[in-house]
């Protein structure tokens, strides 16, 4: 269902959200229950909503999400 490339930072599209700061490409760097947190090549790094970036949740929650558990299956 959600097919990402295995061990990637899951980068944020431009479109769907920025950096607060620069303005810059954010990636996720984790997750928990109620909130993303997301880093900057400037080095910012601060906590989103898991809807922060227009997408309910579905794409960039539930895809970092699924990463995470696939990469727990491994050990
Ligand atoms: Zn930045």
């Amino acid at each position: 269902m959600f097919k990402m490339q295995k061990e990637r930072p899951m980068k944020v599209s431009l479109k769907d959200g920025s950096c607060r700061v620069c303005g810059g490409e954010l990636t996720i760097v984790n997750a928990d229950d109620s909130a993303l947190e997301v880093e900057c090549e400037c080095g910012e790094s601060y906590l989103v909503a898991t809807d922060a970036f227009n997408d309910g949740g579905m794409t960039y929650y539930v895809g970092f999400l699924s990463e995470q558990m696939k990469c727990d299956d491994a050990t």
